[in-house]
């Protein structure tokens, strides 16, 4: 029989910093998972990974509305706090930091956090302020967390390499774990959005981490002519699918540079908007290898 931890649930932000306050006093180990809920496997690698590594492991839950755009899923983005704790009783979490939009934004923000680079290309650039809206709440999350590690999922790969530009930048004393990414049995990536695809578009949606496949196939064989490479992967996911690509791009990793000649570390990534959920994948691989 296995033994459930008993998470304890926080909701207040003063109640957390002291909390955490008083085990950095006491020299524990931090883990840190922020995550948006309605948890699935790819969650569960990120709080396995912290539980294995720290003493101490903080989950949060918590839709931020400043990452979200006006036209975005904010209002039917999947919640289930009853599973997610669950959830978090099961990967031994200590706690879990439950705020209302009010406890983090009791007003309107007086001060924001700009990001400045890599923003132009991928989710950023077609997401306007939606990394602003990340490094800002992942600014006060840290704050009131104060993790010795932060563990992130390789799925959002320009999310990680804005949050390594974060914790340098302003010097948290953090660590930032990235993890691999989860996959269904046929390659899509899970997600918390996945459910709000059809039957169908679930069918369907296994084309995203199959063109991201076939890129890495392409140019390890030394195909170099990206363009023509990327408009026959979007017309191929746009043919065997009904979702429409937002984007499909190969860049170099981290940097997330435009690339000319294909080498070194290479990201492949893409958006695809199905009716009720834009899914996004990625793959990095180094062609130097
Ligand atoms: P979210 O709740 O979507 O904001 O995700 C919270 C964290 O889980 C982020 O760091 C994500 O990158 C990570 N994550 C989401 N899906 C996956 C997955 N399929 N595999 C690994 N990590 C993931």
């Amino acid at each position: 029989m296995s033994i459930l931890t008993k998470t304890k649930i926080i909701t207040k932000k003063e109640e957390l910093q002291a909390l955490t306050t008083n085990l950095k006093k006491e020299h524990k180990v931090i883990g840190f998972v922020p995550t948006m809920g309605y948890l699935h496997e790819g969650h569960r690698a990120l709080l396995k990974e912290a539980r294995a590594n720290n003493e101490i492991v903080i989950l949060s839950i918590f839709v931020n509305p400043l990452q979200f755009g006006p036209t975005e899923d904010l209002d039917s983005y999947p919640r289930d706090f009853d599973r997610d704790l669950l959830v978090a009783c099961e990967e031994q979490v200590d706690y879990l930091f439950y705020p209302t939009v009010e406890e983090m934004y009791p007003d309107t923000p007086s001060v924001t956090v700009k990001v400045h680079t890599r923003t132009n290309v991928l989710c950023g650039s077609s997401r306007p302020g939606h990394f602003d809206g990340v490094a800002t709440v992942l600014t006060k999350l840290f704050h009131l967390v104060q993790p010795n590690h932060a563990y992130f999922g390789q799925k959002d790969a320009q999310q990680v390499a804005v949050v390594h530009g974060l914790i340098e930048d302003f010097h948290f004393p953090i660590k930032l774990i990235a993890v691999n990414t989860v996959r269904e049995e046929d390659g899509l990536a899970k997600s918390s959005r996945n459910v709000r695809l059809s039957q169908e578009e679930r069918k369907e949606a296994g084309i995203l981490y199959q063109s991201l496949a076939a890129a890495r196939e392409e140019l390890i064989k030394g195909n170099n002519q990206l363009d023509d490479l990327i408009a026959h992967l979007k017309d191929k996911v746009e043919k065997e699918s009904s979702g429409i690509v937002d984007y499909l791009e190969i860049l170099t990793y981290p940097a997330l540079e435009k690339i000319n000649q294909p080498s070194g570390k290479v990201i492949v990534a893409i958006a695809v908007q199905f009716k009720k959920a834009r899914l996004i994948d990625n793959i990095i691989f180094d062609l130097s290898m």
